[in-house]
C-alpha cells in the first residue's frame, strides 16, 4: 500500500466518475458545441452568480488568461510573495502578459488591505509600472491551506475600487475554504471580477479548471484561451468528471480536513519536528528540527511507502485527498506515533 500525500492532485477518477465520463454527450467545444462543457460552465456561473464561465485544461492557464484579461504589457499585479501565479506558473506573468509582480510580504500567503494599498504605484508617476490588478489565493497553497478572513477580502475590494484595479481570485482550492469556513460561492462571485477554480485538486477530477467573470471582462477570454493553446474539442468527457465531482466530491472535503488535523496532532508530538503550521483545510506543513536532515527524513518515510514533499527551508508538506483512505490514515498515524 502506497500512501501518497504529495498533493491532492494525485487522485485517480473513481469508477463512477469514469462512468459519468464515458457516457457524456460531447461536441466540438472550439465551436462551443459541447453540451457537457456548456452545462458545466453554466452550472458554475450560476453557482457563483457570475455572468460567464470558461473551461480550461489547467488552473495555471485559467490564471494566466485572467492576468492577460486584466492587464497590458508593462503593468503590475499585486500578489503575495507565496502566490502561485508568481512562484509556480513558470514565469507566465512575464512570458504571457509582459507584466511584473509586486510582491507583498504577507502572512501564510495572505496580506492586508493596508499592505495592498501601500503597494500601489501612483498612476501619474510614470517611472513605475502601472498597477492594474490585485490577485489573491484562497486557500493559499504555499501558505499551507490557510483561508482568508472574508472581511479582509471585502476591504481589498474597496482598495481595488478606489484605485480602479481589477480583482482576481485564484480559487484553485476555494472549495476547501467554502467547506472549512461555511461560506457560499455567491459571496465570492459578488466580490471578485474574476475567479478561477480547479476541479482537479480536492474534487478529484483528472483535469480541469474554470475561469469565471462578468460579461465585460470575459469577452476576450475565449480568444486568450485559444492563444494559450487551450481550445479543446470533445472535451465534454472531462467536463463530465467536473459535473460528477460537484455532485459527489464537494461535501466530503470535511473528511480530508479532519484527517489533516489528526495528522497534525500526531506530528506536533514528535521530537523531530519543530513546528506544525495551523491546519485549516487539507494541507499540513511542518518544519523539521535543525539537526534533522530533510532528505534523510523523506527517505525514511519513502521506505515505508509514504510519499510527501519538501517545500524548502526544512519544511515538509502533506496533503490529504479523496484517495487517502481511512485504512491509510490509520496506518500513517500508527507509523508516525512510533517514530
Ligand atoms: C494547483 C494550483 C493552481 C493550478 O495548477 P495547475 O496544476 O496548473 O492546474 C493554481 N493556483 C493554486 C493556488 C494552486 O494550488
Amino acid at each position: 500500500m502506497i500512501i501518497d500525500l504529495r498533493s491532492d492532485t494525485v487522485t485517480k477518477p473513481t469508477k463512477s466518475m469514469l462512468e459519468a465520463m464515458l457516457t457524456a454527450e460531447v461536441g466540438d467545444d472550439v465551436y462551443k458545441e459541447d453540451p457537457t462543457v456548456n452545462a458545466l460552465e453554466k452550472r458554475l456561473a450560476n453557482m457563483f452568480g457570475m455572468d460567464e464561465a470558461l473551461f480550461f485544461p489547467t488552473g495555471s492557464m485559467a490564471n494566466q488568461a485572467a492576468l492577460k484579461l486584466h492587464t497590458n504589457p508593462g503593468e503590475q499585479v499585486i500578489c503575495d510573495k507565496y502566490a502561485h501565479i508568481y512562484n509556480y506558473e513558470g514565469g507566465g506573468a512575464s512570458f504571457n502578459s509582459g507584466i511584473s509582480c509586486k510582491l507583498v510580504d504577507g502572512h501564510r500567503g495572505m496580506f492586508t488591505a493596508e499592505q495592498a494599498e501601500a503597494s500601489i504605484n501612483p498612476p501619474d508617476f510614470y517611472h513605475s509600472p502601472l498597477t492594474s490588478l490585485i490577485a489573491v489565493e484562497n486557500t493559499t497553497n504555499k501558505g499551507g491551506g490557510a483561508c482568508w478572513d472574508f472581511e479582509e477580502l471585502k476591504k481589498l475590494r474597496k482598495v481595488a475600487d478606489t484605485h480602479n484595479l481589477g480583482y482576481h481570485l485564484d480559487g484553485a482550492r476555494l472549495w476547501n475554504a467554502l467547506i472549512a469556513k461555511d461560506e457560499n460561492p455567491e459571496q465570492y462571485g459578488e466580490l471578485f471580477d474574476t475567479i478561477s477554480v480547479c476541479l482537479s485538486k480536492g474534487l478529484g477530477c483528472p483535469i480541469g479548471s474554470v475561469l469565471m467573470g462578468n460579461k465585460e471582462i470575459m469577452k476576450g477570454a475565449i480568444r486568450v484561451r485559444k492563444i494559450l493553446g487551450g481550445g479543446m474539442r470533445q472535451v465534454g468527457y472531462l467536463a463530465a468528471a467536473g459535473l460528477y465531482a460537484l455532485d459527489n466530491h464537494f461535501e466530503r472535503l470535511t473528511e480530508d480536513h479532519k484527517k489533516a488535523k489528526e495528522i497534525g496532532e500526531v506530528l506536533s508530538q514528535l521530537n523531530q519536528i519543530k513546528k506544525v503550521e495551523p491546519i485549516e483545510t487539507n494541507i499540513v506543513i511542518f518544519e523539521l528540527n535543525d539537526d534533522i536532515d530533510e532528505t534523510q527524513f523523506l527517505n525514511i518515510l519513502k521506505d515505508k511507502n509514504i510519499h510527501i514533499i519538501g517545500m524548502g527551508s526544512n519544511k515538509l508538506r502533506m496533503v490529504t485527498h479523496l484517495d487517502y483512505t481511512d485504512q491509510m490514515h490509520k496506518k500513517l498515524l500508527n507509523l508516525l506515533s512510533a517514530f
